[in-house]
């Protein structure tokens, strides 16, 4: 298994007049094969090779104008073409977006493998630079000293701080014991998360007074001039409300995504588009857009890591409009509805309970892989089976409370 540390860095000033110089190195081999990448595909149709683009990396070093990239340590120069490479395959794969290319502004980052740094007795050296650089360690349980990372990160962030990430192998964590619990987690329109059982998690307050803290500097920026000094003054302080929002959003983020990994051996919950679908309106888009995805991975990663099963449900299933007691499926329901009665079986329903006991059905259907590529279809052929007509569908009792 691999586990990453990120501690606060404190380089001294040769450091980070190296590191610097690294980063702009880094940008411009990223930026100009990404541009040269581009160029070929659409003239000749041809994918470039990450062989190829090292070879061009290369031969950039030896001519007059970009001979500079030698001066940097190569390996994070190597690393950012891997990483352009993966990114591409993933972009043909249809699993990305192609990628972008890379700012001056904003988060700047080199990647170092165990060629490119020496960890000894706890203290961090880098190619190319003079003595250890400073970091804090924050990690009580984990001997610093016995420390072997296979890679390190070292970032600065746009406000400014810099970051060391160690990422290390480790043996596999022990399974956590079984609770013969089962949960479906519908992403809530009022609250960030209903449970199948029940459980209604709220977003916090604080993350939505530091959203609202953000987008009010945030205007502010926008009211500058471009250029001038209070434009600088007011992109430090976006920087510093993002970065508090990003604090914020984590730590409720791996707490919530912890106590469900504890709570249940098994976890259904729905595809992300629908997630974006359904977001809610009070919250800043600055942390619902990322939330639902830093989530899911949090889950994937925490549920592997405990050996539990989760199950991401088809983005199609409708979860909100399906009955949960009788299957029957409503033709339309408005997002501002929150309770409904089901015409055929008289339940009723809380829209996002239903939601989530309807979640879990799919979720154990993919599971006992008897859903096919639909899933939850299974789900829906449970109850009677009605004609949608147009009459049918007008009939649904839907009721406000
Ligand atoms: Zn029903």
């Amino acid at each position: 298994m691999r586990t990453a540390y990120r501690c606060r860095a404190y380089p001294d000033p040769d450091q980070i007049a190296m590191l610097n110089r690294t980063f702009g190195c880094v940008r411009l081999a990223w930026n100009k094969t990404l541009a040269e990448r581009s160029t070929r595909y659409r003239t000749e149709g041809k994918s470039t090779s990450y062989r190829e683009t090292d070879a061009a990396l290369t031969a950039w070093k030896r001519s007059d104008d970009l001979s500079f990239l030698s001066e940097v340590s190569c390996v994070p120069l190597q690393q950012t073409l891997r990483h352009q490479y993966t990114a591409c395959r993933n972009f043909f794969a249809g699993r990305a977006k192609f990628p972008r290319f890379k700012s001056r502004n904003g988060r700047q980052s080199a990647h170092f493998t165990r060629s490119a740094f020496r960890m000894r007795a706890g203290e961090l050296h880098l190619a190319k630079t003079t003595g250890p650089m400073r970091f804090v360690w924050s990690f009580d349980r984990v001997n610093l000293s016995g420390l072997a990372p296979t890679m390190i990160v070292v970032a600065r962030e746009a406000d400014q701080r810099w970051y060391v990430t160690f990422t290390v192998d480790t043996s596999d964590p022990e399974p956590l014991p079984v609770t013969g619990h089962m949960i479906g987690l519908d992403l809530g329109v009022k609250d960030f998360i209903v449970t199948s059982d029940g459980q209604r998690i709220a977003n916090p307050r604080c993350l939505e007074r530091k959203a609202r803290n953000l987008a009010r500097h945030q205007r502010r920026l926008a009211r500058t001039q471009r250029g001038s000094n209070n434009r600088v003054k007011a992109k430090r302080r976006v920087a510093v409300a993002h970065r508090k929002v990003g604090n914020a959003r984590r730590d409720f983020l791996h707490r919530t995504s912890s106590r469900i990994v504890r709570s249940a051996d098994f976890i259904a919950i729905e595809d992300l588009a629908v997630a974006n679908m359904v977001r809610s309106r009070r919250m800043a888009r600055a942390i619902s857009d990322v939330a639902w995805g830093e989530f899911r991975a949090m889950l994937e990663y925490k549920a592997h890591r405990a050996g539990r099963t989760l199950v991401v449900v088809d983005r199609w299933y409708p979860s909100s409009k399906t009955c949960s007691a009788c299957g029957h499926l409503l033709a339309e329901l408005g997002l501002s509805i929150r309770h409904w009665t089901c015409p055929i079986c008289r339940t009723r329903h809380d829209r996002d309970l239903n939601a989530a006991k309807n979640i879990l059905a799919a979720g154990r259907a993919v599971a006992r892989g008897d859903s096919g590529d639909a899933c939850g279809a299974d789900v829906r052929r449970r109850g009677p089976a009605l004609p949608r007509s147009a009459e049918k569908q007008e009939s649904c009792v839907v009721r406000h409370t």
